[in-house]
């Protein structure tokens, strides 16, 4: 039995949504057991684990997925995109986030370490899913995605609620690179030389958005620090989780 953690404020009416953790699927190790990426282990399983989060919700939706590329481009969904059969999605749009307002469209992101971070805007009805690294947060991906709420929809970013799911905690982002890699509006983030809350970066890019801070939640889930949940960080090769969030059809 598969059960996701979910955030209170994000109990919506008429909307779902969850942070499935690895138990509960068929995939075998290193992607033991609720791997959710085509592309990462054997394809039938993550098939199967695709059909199981969608039957979690016991309605008829369509599992909207993306190709991942760590930059800032937000796909609007559309009537046709997604499956109900877990299979792999040849269509699949390249993207980090993704944002609708179609009722019976389950938008997924996976992730290993990085940031899933889920919105819904409980005035317009609209929903958004995005995929966070470091690469995304330096690309301000969370701002991107309010922003498309807004223009898409006509969505108020005071209205909107966002939660940030399970990923690498200010226990464990460490880069060595930062003064490279990172910008200098991050060096507030950092701690102990070379760990930085992401988790933080996060919460203040979404209140520069126009998000009111009581608006905002995170799981406070560190994944390389709990076993129960994939880390590329602690493991390498292992599988992807999945974030997801939709409206009810
Ligand atoms: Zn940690």
């Amino acid at each position: 039995m598969i059960r996701p953690d979910t955030l209170e404020h994000l109990a919506i009416p008429g909307v779902v949504h969850g942070f499935f953790d690895r138990n509960g699927g068929v995939s075998l190790p290193p992607a033991d057991s609720l791997n959710l990426a085509h592309g990462e282990g054997e394809e039938e399983g993550v098939a199967e684990n695709r059909r199981r989060v969608l039957a979690f919700f016991g309605r008829d939706m369509d599992l909207v997925t993306l190709r991942q590329v760590h930059g800032d481009r937000v796909f609007i969904v559309g009537k046709r995109d997604g499956r109900r059969d877990g299979l792999a999605d040849h269509q699949t749009p390249e993207g980090d986030a993704l944002c609708s307002d179609i009722p019976g469209k389950l938008l997924m992101i996976l992730t290993a370490d990085c940031q899933p971070i889920l919105f819904a805007d409980p005035v317009k009805k609209v929903v958004a899913a995005a995929h966070a690294g470091w690469r995304g947060s330096v690309q301000n991906i969370a701002a991107a995605t309010v922003k498309a709420m807004a223009g898409n929809y006509g969505c108020r970013p005071e209205d909107i609620r966002a939660g940030i799911g399970p990923s690498l905690g200010p226990c464990c982002a460490e880069f060595v690179n930062w003064k490279k890699e990172l910008p200098p509006a991050f060096e507030p983030f950092r701690s102990n030389g070379n760990l930085f809350d992401f988790w933080a970066i996060t919460e203040k890019q979404l209140t520069d958005a126009g998000l009111q801070p009581d608006h905002i939640a995170s799981l406070n889930v560190c994944t390389r620090c709990n076993d129960g949940w994939f880390s590329y960080r602690r493991e390498k090769n292992t599988g992807r989780l999945g974030a997801v969030i939709g409206l009810l059809p």
